[in-house]
């Protein structure tokens, strides 16, 4: 059926796949927060659409031919290299690039026309025109692919393939343009796969930005904003609710944390409460998983195989007490309270056992706090033990 369609018949579905386009993403940019370079992509778009309307015209008046085809490869290498810098920018937003250099190859470009009149030959602009296509498109296909160590999201590999896809349909249409030979495709099939990968990518921006902010809003649905932690409706999801033979809860509460706040402010209880929050972290094993509870309240789960919850509970205690606190004075120190419930006959339920931690940090702080207490004993062992 592609046969059967003549030039001027592809060359408008072309424009009309580049508006189409231009237009999901100039809707993508308005409503979107986190659309960085989808502005550039819809801009690229457009002027791709103004490239392909020229080489129509150029066709259909001999007289202009000339300009119009000089126009129409100055456009064509200004939205290919638009369309590359975008998707460089839209893969990692927090790159920095100076945006008026993708001005340049365009200018050298023109500046080429005028003085050597190369865009006057068919095949010259064809070629310039494919081959930057295919550079384009297989650089951004790299780099859009690499970001992924940065922000794993699915649809990258798929942005990343069409992109790949896009640039080797490029190379062969361009070295048919050159050798003047269409062994693998005709010239309006290829017309039709790059208007297909046109819509396609646009269509996968689309489900790329949706994905990126179906990310953060996670990330911000599941994490405590001012120390970085899970929060505790993660906590609650996640930790399991039936725990095991050994598993333990660990419920963490700073003390006297109102009177440092009275003291020193605010601004400084926050400070220790994120600086202490990324220390204990740092010291639990990966299996672990700390969460904020609530205000200066920690709570972990400790499964049976990350070892002893006791000596993790002393570890911490004594982590918090060292931890010093540069922007608000040498002589500034915290301490906390631990209590430790272990599960210790089968079908338990998480909720008994965070009952019993709670008991436990309770007689911690009846006991004269900076220390650990463990529901089973009702106290810790005594090397367990520090006064305040
Ligand atoms: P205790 O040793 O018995 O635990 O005494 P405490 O002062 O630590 O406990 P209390 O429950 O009386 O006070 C907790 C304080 O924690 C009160 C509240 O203002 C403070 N707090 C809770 N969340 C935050 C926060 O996000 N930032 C700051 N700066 N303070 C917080
Ligand atoms: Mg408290
Ligand atoms: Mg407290």
């Amino acid at each position: 059926m592609i046969n059967e369609l003549d030039m001027p018949t592809v060359l408008f579905l072309q424009k009309t796949s580049y508006i189409a386009g231009a237009m999901t993403l100039g809707y993508l940019r308005a409503t979107s927060t986190e659309s960085r370079g989808v502005g550039l992509l819809a801009a690229s778009f457009v002027v791709l659409a103004g490239g392909s309307t020229l080489a129509g015209h150029a066709e259909i008046h001999p007289a202009l031919y000339g300009p119009l085809s000089l126009i129409n490869i100055v456009l064509a290498v200004l939205g290919y290299c638009l369309l590359g810098l975008a998707f460089i920018v839209i893969s990692n937003p927090e790159r920095k690039i100076k945006t008026v250099f993708v001005v340049i190859p365009a200018a050298v470009t023109l500046a080429t026309g005028l003085i050597t009149a190369f865009h006057l030959n068919n095949t010259y602009r064809a070629t310039t025109f494919t081959f930057l296509g295919c550079l384009t498109m297989a650089a951004t296909a790299a780099v859009v692919f690499l970001d992924a160590h940065r922000e794993p999201l699915p649809i990258r590999k798929l942005v990343a393939a069409i992109l790949a896809a896009a640039s080797l349909l490029s190379l062969i249409m361009g070295l048919e343009f050159w050798f003047d030979a269409f062994p693998l495709l005709d010239v309006a099939s290829g017309f039709f796969l790059m208007i297909l990968s046109k819509f396609v990518l646009a269509i996968a921006i689309v489900i790329f930005i949706s994905e990126r902010q179906h990310m953060k809003i996670r990330h911000l649905a599941d994490h405590d904003a001012l120390t970085g932690l899970h929060n505790r409706r993660f906590f609650n999801a996640n930790a399991p609710k039936q725990p095991l033979r050994g598993d333990a809860i660990l419920y963490l509460d700073i003390d006297h944390f109102k009177q440092l706040n009275d003291r020193w402010g605010h601004a400084a209880g926050d400070e220790v409460l994120a600086t202490m929050a990324q220390a204990v972290q740092s010291i639990l094993p990966q299996s672990a998983l700390l969460a904020r509870h609530g205000g200066e309240e920690f709570i972990v789960f400790l499964p049976a195989k990350a070892g002893d919850a006791l000596l993790h509970a002393e570890r911490i205690r004594q982590a918090v007490a060292e931890l010093r606190y540069p922007t608000l004075g040498t002589e500034m120190t915290v301490t906390t309270s631990i209590g430790i419930a272990r599960t210790v006959q089968e079908y338990s339920e998480l909720s008994d056992l965070c009952r019993e931690a709670d008991r436990a940090l309770y007689l911690a702080k009846a006991a004269g706090r900076n220390r650990v207490c463990d529901a089973e004993f009702n106290s810790a062992p005594e090397n367990y033990r520090r006064s305040a």
